[in-house]
């Protein structure tokens, strides 16, 4: 299985170097050559399978023949063994035909744990086996540098960079990146927003000569890894309802559409997906695009979902590139025009994103509404992404289609929002209920390619 990139003008790359490089040379997002297909069998096979066997059959022909099956089923069977939840991903009923998905079991209590979890191993792996180690640098609006943190503390070969938007991630997140103790992890607080720490993290990617110097890694939601390791829930899931018997229909909120992609790779694969629905907060870009065409970064706006306070979201190239069939030409030009504010989808390629895609867009104050609402007539203290998205699927689903949507955070990773909205302060389970004791170690940093570079090649440990 080899891996192209968006943009056209990188080699194609087998799993493993497309996971350890995360964004290709030519500034584009690596995708399969082709997409595996799932029978129908195989499909009905995955019902009442473990969590770890599902992942295993989900992913296996996309990661080629590096890894032995024995070795990739221990990788798996480590990457999910911390989790609370004995499913993993488990379904709960919110209403007639309507199912939360709780993706937030992991060590961080955060969908990102799924894929972070799985990556740390991957890489451990690789890494060990080939001598070698790298410097993982990435970007977060909160939960993705907590997860990574937490993936790859205290791993041999490798030192991990984490820049977040200093006093823009919630203290349960903050905390997660800036107590672990672990000499090879390092939190930066950047001045400025999540949207300036992911350009800053392109220019490091871009600048090929500090990329070789200080062999630069990217775990962020661009890595194909991490876009793989979310496929699984959306086949054990529909699995557990019926498919492939019965089509199923997603509600994900986002921000940087890596998790909703992820869906949209299962329903090439087979999965009967009628509608995949992305649900914005007030920063709509998404949203904005899928109903005009008009793909136009506006202002960050603070919200209180603060991992979806995002105006470039880095996958939706992924999606382009298949609708504007695979022309990597043609994406490299809308992504110039992107540098300038913003461009047009083609109307053709509009059409083609709205068979697969809806949107809705959800306000600070719908959001709290939902929280309050979930609590007193679902029996659910949502977290506010998650609100975000029950809230879109209650408006927007077709009552005959069962909708999953996904639960991408535990209400404790937010709780002054969820105390606010429904007068509940939802404790931390107990694994992590010493979090607000812990000393912390941050550095503040200007939102300045040099400054970050000088920083890291003075930190990381070779
Ligand atoms: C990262 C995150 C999202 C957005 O996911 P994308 O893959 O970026 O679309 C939503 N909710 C929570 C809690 C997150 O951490």
């Amino acid at each position: 299985m080899q891996y192209i990139s968006t943009r056209g003008q990188a080699p194609a790359l087998e799993f493993e170097d497309a996971m350890l490089s995360g964004l290709a040379r030519d500034g584009g997002l690596y995708v399969p050559e082709t997409i595996p297909q799932m029978s129908a069998d195989d499909m009905r096979s995955l019902q009442g399978m473990s969590y770890e066997e599902t992942a295993f059959r989900v992913m296996r022909p996309f990661v080629g023949s590096t890894l032995d099956d024995e070795t990739f089923r221990d990788l798996i069977q480590n990457a999910y063994a911390g989790f609370g939840h004995a499913a993993r991903a488990p379904l709960v009923q919110l209403a007639p035909n309507h199912f939360l998905l709780e993706l937030f079991h992991g060590p961080t209590l955060a969908f990102k744990d799924f894929a972070m979890q799985l990556i740390g191993q991957l890489f451990q792996e690789a890494l060990g086996r080939r001598g070698e180690r790298v410097t993982i640098v990435g970007a977060t609006s909160g939960d993705t540098g907590s997860a990574a943190i937490e993936a790859f503390r205290g791993l041999e070969n490798v030192d991990v960079f984490i820049l977040y938007p200093h006093g823009r991630v919630s203290e349960v997140q903050r905390r997660q990146m800036t107590t672990p103790s672990e000499g090879n992890v390092h939190a930066l607080a950047i001045d400025g927003t999540f949207d300036d720490a992911q350009a800053r993290l392109k220019d490091m990617f871009n600048d090929h000569a500090f990329r070789d110097d200080v062999r630069l890694a990217g775990v962020n939601s661009i890595n194909w890894a991490r876009v793989l390791a979310q496929v699984v829930y959306y086949f054990s899931s529909a699995a557990s309802l019926g498919a492939p018997d019965r089509s199923v229909s997603f509600t994900v909120p986002t921000g940087n559409f890596g998790d909703i992609f992820a869906g949209y790779i299962a329903k090439r694969m087979g999965l009967p997906i009628d509608k995949l629905i992305v649900a914005t907060n007030q920063n709509d870009i998404l949203h904005r695009c899928l109903s005009t065409g008009a793909y136009q970064k506006g202002d960050v706006l603070p919200s209180i979902s603060p991992s979806m306070d995002i105006q470039v979201s880095s996958n939706f190239e992924r999606a382009l590139f298949d609708v504007y069939d695979r022309d990597g030409g043609a994406i490299r030009q809308l992504m110039d025009e992107l540098q300038t504010g913003g461009f047009a989808v083609s109307q053709g390629a509009l059409e083609r994103l709205q068979d697969t895609f809806s949107s809705g867009r959800v306000s600070e104050a719908e959001t709290l509404a939902m929280i309050a609402r979930a609590h007193r007539e679902m029996g659910e203290l949502l977290c506010p992404h998650s609100a975000i998205g029950v809230e879109v699927a209650e408006t927007q689903r077709d009552a005959s289609i069962p909708m999953i949507t996904l639960a991408t955070a535990h209400p404790a990773k937010f709780p002054a929002a969820v105390e606010q909205a429904s007068g509940i302060h939802p404790p931390l389970p107990n694994r992590m209920s010493d979090l607000y004791e812990r000393p912390e170690r941050v550095t503040r940093i200007a939102n300045d390619l040099q400054a970050l570079q000088e920083h890291i090649r003075e930190t990381r440990r070779s």
